[in-house]
């Protein structure tokens, strides 16, 4: 029989049943993002979504956070564009014979013999990452690097297609027999459609998704928790107790995991052995969707009951627990999947639907939920910090620029009062126009809502948002970046709509204005811990440096792991409230900073300065202070304007 016959007669056979099984695959997840849950954003800024998939898709700009496996997928997966045009090219071959080529691309074009060159140089290059990526795997062991048989499976299929093309190469310029180079371009034409039909089947389903999962993330969502329709009566769920209450969207980002760990590399919860881990989360709840829950959610019979409850029996209640919010699994996501939301809406469940939560909570619900602040303290002792300070009030200086919103913790806590303290001294040296709520104040909602219990939260938000209306508040300074992010990002959605500042960013800005002129050397070397709701979640990072940098004398040092790769305190998310496990995260996070052999650990959250100051006392370590920006600032001016400390 003619060779060219028996190939078009076998791929005429093979492409057919493999578009078949494909499709049938892709539709059933299709169908099953279907039977998930609306997704809460509509798409509106579409420029900003193709600039997403411009850089994160396309540039690969995430997956260069972790520099080496970043180029080698970057490689993989620039070499795979061009090889699926030799794969469009190889499949018309085995029905035209192999001097088929595409339209514009024969051997005699320029444009043909520059793909001809360039498809050389991507097997090459994927053969020799596919390499690379198996000796990481097998070799040197990286540990966020999960050693399944998927895993293995892709790596030989991906590495069998390169070697069968440079067989059937071989065979066609006649530096290889014929027969074997034909019989490689029919293994490697048959492998491609192998692959076609696993894709869908295991993690290599990011092929297809990633490109709209980039698209579709939602925008300015770092820090902002969906709004609950807490009023709407005909709503009876919240949160997720089913797989089902998924968003597609949240669905979506299941089919799009590649479990490459670099979420659960950053998640300070893994780093510390608690039982989160943010990549295994995701999996089980693709595994529990795809495998166990598919026939029920696609058979439409809305009256059959789950197979297991989604927490505890598919995530145990603990892992949504240990989740401090502080989204570096999300920075560290090459693909934009969202973490956060999802643990958050597993706690609103718990919290909401079962009333399950853990018990040292209970008192923190009720301290809010009575007095307005976590610890239940009587409105008459908010302003305790301010002793002797003269502090403006809200009610007696309607005109004053800024709102300083302190929050519980720089009211109440002792070591923040002196934060508050060393700031409001620095406010009014500077003629700064603000004033405070006094004993008004209560919490901003931000962790009643961290920790699940929206219904607290939006209570706490609804009648702040009265409060600041009847006052005509347009502008804020807060002290705590949890207040600032929720002010901010969350507020609008409750119809509340300020300028919001944090202290660091106010300090900055009267230094650069020339104004405020630290003078005063105060020696010692700082190093800059950010705040995850400063930095990571609102990319404000440039203050503190800029302050500390503007302070003679003062050296100013980086850890590595800062800005985005900043390890958490271990606090937000509502953690401050729980028991932790041994090892500790702050106890972690100030041994790494302790590496850079600083004098002072410089903050600018309170929730920072209480864990990083505890684990400073824990570890004994001798000569090192915890000081938040306004207090250095304070301590570095010219007597005698300085601030006690
Ligand atoms: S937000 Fe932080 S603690 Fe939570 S899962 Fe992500 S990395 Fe881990
Ligand atoms: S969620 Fe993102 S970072 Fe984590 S394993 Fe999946 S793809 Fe990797």
């Amino acid at each position: 029989m003619n060779w060219h016959l028996a190939d078009g007669l076998i791929m005429g056979a093979a492409i057919p049943a493999a578009l078949f099984l494909f499709s049938r695959a892709v539709l059933q997840r299709y169908r099953l993002l279907r039977a998930c849950a609306p997704a809460p954003d509509p798409i509106t800024e579409y420029g900003t979504h193709l600039k997403e998939v411009l850089t994160i898709y396309l540039e690969q700009k995430k997956l260069f956070q972790d520099f080496k496996p970043g180029v080698m997928h970057a490689f993989i997966f620039w070499g795979f564009l061009v090889l699926s045009l030799r794969t469009v090219t190889l499949f018309g071959m085995a029905f035209y014979g192999f001097d088929f080529y595409l339209p514009g691309f024969g051997p005699e074009t320029l444009a043909g013999q520059g793909l001809s060159l360039l498809k050389d140089g991507a097997v090459a290059i994927v053969t020799l990452m596919i390499l690379y990526a198996m000796a990481r795997r097998y070799l040197i062991r990286v540990p966020r690097l999960l050693n399944t048989p998927d895993a293995l499976f892709v790596l030989l299929m991906i590495l069998g297609l390169m070697v069968t093309d440079f067989i059937f190469e071989a065979g066609l310029r006649g530096s290889a027999p014929a027969s074997v180079g034909h019989a490689a371009f029919l293994l490697h034409c048959l492998g491609i459609l192998v692959f076609l039909v696993y894709i869908p089947a295991g993690k290599h389903m990011h092929i297809l998704t990633s490109v709209f999962n980039v698209y579709l993330r939602p925008l300015h969502r770092s820090g902002r928790l969906t709004k609950l329709p807490l009023e709407d009566e005909t709503v009876e769920v919240f949160g997720t107790p089913n797989i089902e209450h998924l968003s597609w969207k949240e669905a979506l980002d299941l089919y799009t995991c590649t479990e490459c760990g670099r979420c659960t590399e950053q998640c300070p919860a893994s780093q510390t052995d608690k039982k989160l881990s943010p990549r295994d989360v995701i999996k089980k709840q693709k595994l529990f969707l795809v495998d166990d829950e598919a026939p029920r959610l696609l058979s439409g019979d809305k009256t059959k009951a789950p197979s297991k409850e989604l927490v505890p029996d598919v995530v145990a209640a603990q892992e949504a627990w240990d989740c401090t919010t502080c989204q570096a699994c999300e920075q560290a996501c090459p693909l934009n999947i969202a973490h956060v939301q999802r643990l958050n809406s597993m706690r609103r469940s718990e919290v909401l639907m079962k009333g399950k939560f853990p018990p040292e909570l209970k008192r923190v619900f009720k301290g809010m939920q009575t007095n307005g602040n976590p610890w239940g303290m009587g409105a008459e002792k908010r302003m305790d910090w301010a002793k002797g300070l003269e502090v403006p009030l809200l009610e007696n200086n309607p005109g004053a620029e800024y709102l300083l919103y302190l929050g519980c913790n720089a009211a109440f806590d002792d070591r923040a009062q002196k934060v508050s303290r060393a700031l409001v001294t620095l406010l009014k040296e500077q003629g700064v126009s603000f004033a405070v709520l006094g004993e008004s104040e209560t919490c901003c909602g931000e962790t009643a809502r961290r920790l699940g219990e929206e219904a607290l939260g939006q209570e706490l938000i609804g009648a702040n948002v009265e409060l600041f209306k009847e006052l005509k508040i347009k502008k804020i300074i807060t002290v705590c970046p949890h207040c600032y992010n929720t002010f901010k990002n969350e507020y609008p959605d409750f119809g509340g709509n300020y300028e919001v500042k944090h202290h660091t960013q106010l300090i900055s800005e009267l230094m650069e204005s020339g104004k405020l002129k630290p003078g005063a050397d105060p020696g010692g070397r700082a190093v800059i811990h950010d705040s995850c709701y400063l930095g990571r979640v609102n990319s404000v990072y440039r203050p503190s440096r800029d302050i500390l940098k503007g302070i003679p004398g003062l050296e100013v040092v980086e850890h590595e792991k800062s800005e985005e790769c900043g390890l958490c305190c271990g606090a937000g998310g509502g953690r401050f409230w729980l028991e932790e496990a041994e090892p500790r995260i702050n106890h972690r996070r100030v041994k790494q900073l302790l590496e850079t052999k600083p004098s002072v650990i410089a903050v600018s959250c309170p929730y920072c300065l209480k864990m990083l100051g505890d684990a400073v006392k824990d570890l004994g370590a001798a000569g090192v202070e915890v000081r938040d920006l306004a207090e250095i600032v304070g301590g570095a001016l010219p007597a005698p304007k300085q601030v006690p400390l």
